[in-house]
């Protein structure tokens, strides 16, 4: 066992060292934890900035927040006894269910004893005398680690609004990655919310219910489809228990990671009247089968893809009674999923309700935030409140803002400064013993997160396992095979329909960030092979111990 030692810092304070430091308390850190204490024996300390686990979901408590994928399916599968035990309430459950199933992991395997909340890590810089990292906030270093988990997520810091004059406005300003515990009354109340992407589609539908008056600013309409929420009934749940480890395999074995099998090979090479009926039990059924179970060359071919957008256009001019809000509900120039497709609930009826208004700001850009509301190139809207649902820094920006410092001093930062440059998704060269949970160049974000999760971790971990199993130090990702990978990424991207569309997936997102493919999009089977003959070839394309300084040195 790897004891935590403690080590003087500068000054008296004594900082502790210990095996693997975890940054993030959710779906990663606490099975990160778990797996590194009780399973391997390890001295572990996870930090987060929140007062509680939950990640994502403790910060994303805005009206409406569910996840999109079934819980059976977005949930953990390390533990058959969690599974058996934990009997989710709806298909798709609200974020204060999931929110409960994360404590309750955190309680059964007693995990917050060794997490320390409500401290915001701001660097993390390697020392190559001790081959440790060296952990700190703003007031300095707090612990020290030989290796290094970054659990924090790909929609983790919220994207910093361009709009002009915020200061001045007299109401109240939410925003939905943050939202208030205590929750907000919109009742009586005059609402905007700007931002029309998962989070403002869940949050609309369900603020419109309160609010006297809401307004919704939208730049950019999406494909939206019915999630298909219902309670959970026990039949499903009791056939879903006694078929977890087949279905959870099945899940690992599709592109998304979840155990659809349903999709044929393309949409052009059947009958209008096939592909209409696969549209409509797709739509029907909810969850991500109209993208991703109905036709597999949905993300590859646009004349596929535009069967399955006309479809979605066609709903959405059935749902909306006034032609000319359908009209700027409509997507037209760009391709179904590739900005990730919202799910809904009453979504599109939600503009026929009396107190719902639509502005278009693609048309009629927002000007300026005023005293009393929002102005836009047509007019000023007077408001109560203003929820900004504006999306997030995705992927790169949760791991940019640790301050991250590698070998010979190079700041992730400047590594980054043209777009991640990454080893499987999961180390950077140049940043040794440091792994990236879900990042960049992964499947991440196209794979159901909790599973890809767990095999992140897994390998991040058995990696740990196997330094020292064979008395080695360091692992770092050699120059080259970082270099092909990107190269791999880059080169699957141009063959699907994603990087031409401006999207979170892309960095189109923030104005400024270096545009680029952030994820792999070979899918999740085909990923996890490579990842598992990496491991079974005793990691090839990392340098281990001090042949990673030797390699560093040669290629700096
Ligand atoms: P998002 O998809 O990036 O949507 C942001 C919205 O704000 C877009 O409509 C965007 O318009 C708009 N916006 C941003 N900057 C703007 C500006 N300067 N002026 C006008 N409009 C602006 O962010 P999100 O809705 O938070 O979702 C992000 C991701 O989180 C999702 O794709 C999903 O992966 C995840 N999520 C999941 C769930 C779930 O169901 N489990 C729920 C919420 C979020 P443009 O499109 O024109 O840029």
């Amino acid at each position: 066992m790897n004891a935590k030692t403690n080590t003087p810092a500068t000054g008296s304070v004594q900082v502790e060292t210990f095996n693997t430091v975890v940054i993030g308390a959710g779906f990663a850190g606490l099975y990160a934890l778990h797996r590194l204490r009780d399973q391997m024996g390890v001295s572990v300390r996870v930090f987060d900035v929140a007062g509680d686990v939950g990640g994502t979901w403790y910060w994303n408590r805005y009206p409406g927040a569910r996840c999109d994928i079934e819980s059976i399916h977005y949930s953990y599968s390390f533990s058959e006894a969690l599974q058996q035990e934990w009997t989710w309430t709806e298909r798709f459950a609200a974020q204060p269910e999931i929110l409960r199933y994360l404590n309750h992991v955190a309680d059964r395997f007693d995990l917050r004893k060794d997490i320390q909340f409500n401290t915001r890590i701001t660097s993390l810089v390697w020392d190559e005398k001790n081959k440790l990292w060296q952990v700190g906030t703003k007031d300095g270093i707090i612990a020290r680690a030989k290796f290094l988990i970054a659990g924090t997520g790909n929609l983790s810091v919220a994207k910093t609004p361009e709009f002009k004059g915020f200061e001045n406005f007299k109401g109240e300003i939410y925003s939905t990655g943050n939202w208030p515990h205590e929750g907000v009354n919109f009742t009586g109340k005059r609402v905007g919310v700007i931002g029309a992407g998962a989070s403002g589609i869940q949050a609309i539908t369900e603020i419109a219910k309160e609010a006297a008056h809401l307004t919704v600013f939208q730049r950019t309409p999406n494909y939206a489809a019915p999630i298909g929420n219902a309670p959970m009934d026990s039949e499903t749940d009791r056939q879903v228990k006694a078929h977890y480890a087949e279905i959870r395999t099945k899940s690992r074995n599709s592109f998304i990671g979840l155990p659809y099998d349903q999709a044929q090979p393309s949409a052009l090479t059947v009958s209008a009247e096939e592909r209409r009926r696969v549209y409509d039990e797709c739509y029907a059924q909810g969850g991500f089968r109209l993208i991703f179970d109905s036709f597999a060359d949905m993300l590859f071919n646009k004349e596929s893809n535009d069967t399955a957008a006309e479809y979605i256009r066609a709903k959405i001019r059935e749902r909306v009674k006034d032609p000319k809000v359908a009209d700027i509900l409509t997507p037209k120039d760009y391709p179904y999923g590739t900005k990730r497709p919202p799910l809904e609930t009453n979504y599109y009826e939600t503009y026929n309700r009396d107190n719902v208004t639509l502005v278009d700001i693609k048309n009629s850009p927002i000007e300026r935030i005023t005293e009393h509301g929002i102005r836009t190139a047509s007019g000023e809207y007077e408001l109560d409140a203003i929820v900004l649902a504006i999306g997030f820094d995705a992927m790169t920006g949760p791991l940019l803002q640790l301050g991250i410092v590698g070998r010979n001093g190079e700041k992730l930062a400047d590594k980054w400064a043209n777009g991640p440059l990454t080893y499987l998704g999961i180390a950077t060269h140049g940043f040794p013993n440091l792994f990236f949970i879900t990042g960049p160049q992964s499947p991440a974000v196209l794979y159901n997160m909790p599973l890809a999760i767990e095999d992140h971790v897994d390998f991040a971990t058995d990696a740990i396992q196997y330094l020292r199993d064979h008395d080695l130090d360091v692992i770092e990702p050699t120059l080259e095979a970082e270099t092909q990978w990107v190269a791999h990424v880059y080169e699957l991207a141009q063959q699907t329909l994603l990087p031409g569309t401006d999207s979170w997936y892309t960095g189109a997102n923030i104005p400024g960030k270096p545009r680029g493919c952030m994820i792999y999009l070979g899918g999740a089977p085909a990923y996890r092979k490579i990842c598992a003959d990496v491991q079974n070839n005793g990691y090839t394309g990392f340098a281990l111990d001090h042949s990673a300084m030797k390699h560093s040195t040669a290629t700096a």
